[in-house]
């Protein structure tokens, strides 16, 4: 079987306890790897190898690191199938949907290769005619790199490419229960000759090894994608040595869909953006606000679209949706969803796991349509993390926006609507950082991607992504 090991100091390395954990496919419950599991102590071993790679590393030429990463994202083309089917397996999505990931995180590290080449820094004509001020921007030094298991490799390359580019070095963490693909992208930059200990890999629980990141001084930057819970802790304990940090948390995102809205157009954006990844994605649509006087028009073009969604084992030809990651995250869906059926909601299509002995060893469950629901719900409040649309109507679109605000997260949120007044006023008033207006999707690549309120601070992508790991200097000169 696959053992997949840990990266230190450019090194394949066992955990020093030599403690081994089994990966299991959602889609059967079948063992996929064997993982070496590390500890703190192999977490602090990774974090002084990459304070010893620091001063060099961030002391190579930026058009050198963008070599580097350029030749990375080859290899990681290259190794597309081979950690695309890791993907698949540890984490059930379909194959198609895994190798895009894979190929979008080798863009990420193509652009930030160019983008570490713009690190610009300013120079001010300052208050007296005998001084002036240069500023310049600096790798903020060694990065801890902490990462979820939804998007396991997207996420990594959104922290690991511009901690790099900038000269940072870097600590990744990938989620304990889906290591193997994420662990096979950083390889890839290691096997691209980043110098030794520029990009380590550990292995192991969040509160143990994820703890010691946080916790250990080495670490001047803590990246983190993953629950609010978690990163209320995470800003907690970085605080007591007011580390630099960056946090991309959960989401409860909103869909509006006005009178005016192409509604084949909001049908199939909904059924992609509701479903996919089983709905387990930060900025998947959690809540759906549909104009009453095309209310019935949209829910039944939905539930058409949902119910020709093919349920299955990622790895076979023409599957839309996989299984669950995990048997909590099914059995949280089922309460959210009793939850609301017990306070009025109706059941359209879904609801249930599938039928049938393919499906019975793993968590696989079918998209599922609510109507009926309020805001006393678990589904209208929460983040379900599982494929749910539940959809309300609305008479007036301040009332929809209302409704749509009416959340501790504000990570994405989805109005479609033909007016451009409407889409002006929407925008402004919606509140999240990424708006998308008749589109199902806020992340690109260009553009900076992160949350207000409860879903975090900080950003991604963009020119955005790069600044977080970077440090001002003013230097004044006087003459
Ligand atoms: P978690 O917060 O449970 O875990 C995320 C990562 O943090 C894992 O690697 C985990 O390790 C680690 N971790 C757990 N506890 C600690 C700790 N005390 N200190 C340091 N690290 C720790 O999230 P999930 O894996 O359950 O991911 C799902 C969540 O991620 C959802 O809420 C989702 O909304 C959010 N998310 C947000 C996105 C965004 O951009 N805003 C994008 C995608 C997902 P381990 O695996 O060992 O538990």
């Amino acid at each position: 079987m696959l053992r997949s090991k840990m990266l230190i100091n450019g090194e394949l390395v066992d955990s020093i306890s030599g403690r081994i954990e089994i990966i299991y496919n959602p889609a059967d419950q079948e063992p996929v790897a064997e993982v070496s599991t590390g500890s703190r102590d192999d977490a602090r071993l990774a974090l002084q190898s990459a304070q010893k790679a620091f001063s060099a590393w961030s002391s190579t030429h930026s058009n050198w690191r963008a070599e580097i990463l350029h030749e990375a994202a080859g290899l990681v083309r290259r190794r597309t199938d081979e950690i695309a089917t890791l993907l698949t397996q540890e984490q059930g999505k379909p194959l198609k949907d895994a190798r895009k990931e894979i190929l979008a995180s080798a863009d990420v590290l193509d652009y930030y290769a160019e983008e570490g080449k713009r690190n610009f820094g300013e120079w001010i004509p300052a208050s007296s005619r005998n001084s002036r001020s240069l500023v310049i921007k600096q790798p903020v030094g060694v990065a801890a790199i902490i990462t979820p298991w939804n998007l396991p490799v997207d996420l990594m390359a959104w922290k690991v490419g511009p901690a790099l580019a900038s000269g940072c070095t870097v600590v990744a963490k990938p989620p304990n229960l889906a290591p193997l693909a994420a662990t096979a992208f950083i390889q890839a930059i290691n096997d691209a000759g980043a110098l030794p200990g520029a990009v380590n890999v550990v292995h192991g629980p969040g509160s143990e090894v994820g703890a010691e990141l946080v916790e250990n001084s080495i670490s001047r930057k803590i990246a983190f994608t993953g629950e609010t819970a978690t990163g209320r802790w995470i800003m907690e304990h970085a605080a007591l040595h007011i580390k630099r940090i960056s946090l991309e948390l959960g989401g409860q995102s909103p869909l509006i869909v006005c009178r005016d809205a192409s509604i084949d157009k909001a049908a199939d954006a909904c059924v992609q953006r509701a479903f996919f990844n089983m709905g387990q994605l930060c900025i998947s649509i959690n809540r759906i606000y549909v104009a009453e006087e095309v209310a019935d028009e949209f829910i039944s073009k939905l539930v058409d679209r949902t119910i020709r969604l093919k349920v299955g084992n990622g790895l076979e030809p023409g599957v839309d949706l996989g299984p669950m990651f995990s048997h909590d995250q099914r059995q949280k869906t089922k309460e959210h969803i009793a939850d609301a059926i017990q306070k009025g909601a109706k059941i359209l299509c879904g609801g249930h796991e599938p039928e049938g002995k393919e499906y019975e060893r793993g968590f696989f469950f079918l998209p599922t349509v609510l109507v009926d629901v309020d805001h006393s719900m678990r589904v209208m409040r929460e983040e379900t993390f599982g494929p749910v649309a539940p959809i309300m109507r609305f008479k007036t679109l301040d009332d929809a926006i209302d409704l749509a605000n009416d959340t501790e997260y504000g990570l994405a949120s989805y109005i479609f609507t033909n007016d451009l007044t409407t889409a002006i006023q929407a925008a402004e008033k919606l509140e999240a950082g990424g708006i998308g207006i008749n589109v199902n999707n806020v992340a690109e690549l260009q553009a900076p991607f992160g949350g207000w309120k409860q879903s975090g601070f900080g950003r991604e992508l963009g020119h955005y992504g790069l600044e977080e790991y970077l440090e001002i200097k003013h230097i004044r000169f006087g003459f």
